[in-house]
């Protein structure tokens, strides 16, 4: 279902009433790692689209890779983000970590997201081929493309057809980086599938200074979109503070996109 051969046009996916990923312009989704506070989130909501983004990220489910770290604000975050998107009409997408809180999460969220750790949880990737709102799938760390596009597979095969694919870089020997953001997968996915296709810089750097050059990048090569975190104080973030954008900084980046593309 998601191979060119069988689909030969490029897909579009709608996310809310006013956003559509695969379009002529490229969307930009930003926020915050986590959801820590009503007051964080609706912050973070208004100066993302200040400065053009289309879309707010904030997760309140957190995968994290320590039992020890935090956790997330589950529903009361979800509440947040809901809260955020009334204000400034910007939809969200959130992560969704486990089958039970599909439904949940599906009643709050515009759009669920399967992070890398689970992007080949089966039974996860069937629940929300069944929950009626648009898929963003993470690859994994270390997934290969078709590894990748049998996963999107998982959730089309359940009859949800609106999945858009996310490279967040791979592990391999290189320790600069927190991960290898690998563009090359955009040209490899766009001759592949007719899914849009969506670059995380920000886990696929680790570091806050390499974010902008991937974006501009990505869309150089033929992104669909970009999601990018970005946080009103990233030196008191929760989770993922080194690779968070200030504001400004994000402001200055998305004003140099324009010359790259035409980016909400
Ligand atoms: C995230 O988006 O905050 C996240 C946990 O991403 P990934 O699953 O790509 O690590
Ligand atoms: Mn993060």
């Amino acid at each position: 279902l998601a191979s060119s051969e069988v689909k030969h046009e490029p897909s579009q996916v709608k996310v809310g009433d006013s956003v559509v990923i695969g379009g002529s312009r490229v969307v930009v989704m930003a926020g915050p790692c986590s959801v820590e506070s009503e007051e964080q989130i609706i912050e973070s909501a208004r100066l993302v689209k200040e400065a053009g983004a289309t879309m707010l990220r904030g997760g309140a489910f957190k995968p994290r890779t320590s039992p020890y770290s935090f956790q997330g604000l589950e529903e009361e975050g979800l509440k947040m983000l809901a809260k955020a998107r009334d204000l400034t009409g910007l939809p969200f997408v959130t992560e969704v970590i486990n089958p039970e809180t599909v439904d949940l999460v599906a009643d709050y969220a515009d759009m669920l997201q399967i992070g890398a750790r689970n992007s080949q949880n089966f039974a996860l990737l069937k629940k929300v081929g069944q929950c009626g709102k648009p898929i963003l799938l993470k690859r994994g760390m270390a997934m290969t493309i078709q590894e990748f596009l049998m996963s999107a597979e998982y959730i089309m095969s359940e009859g949800n057809q609106g999945v858009v694919l996310c490279e967040r870089g791979i592990r391999t020997f290189e320790t600069a980086t927190r991960n290898t953001l690998d563009l090359s997968a955009i040209p490899v996915l766009k001759l592949k599938t007719h899914l849009p296709v969506v670059i995380d810089p920000s886990h696929g750097t680790g570091n806050y200074h390499y974010v902008a050059p991937m974006c501009y990048a990505a869309v150089a090569a033929g992104a669909d979109g970009l999601i990018v975190e970005v946080h009103p104080d990233p030196e008191r973030a929760s989770s993922d503070g080194p690779q968070s954008l200030k504001p400004k900084k994000f402001a200055a980046m998305m004003q140099k996109l324009r010359l790259f593309a035409e980016a909400d």
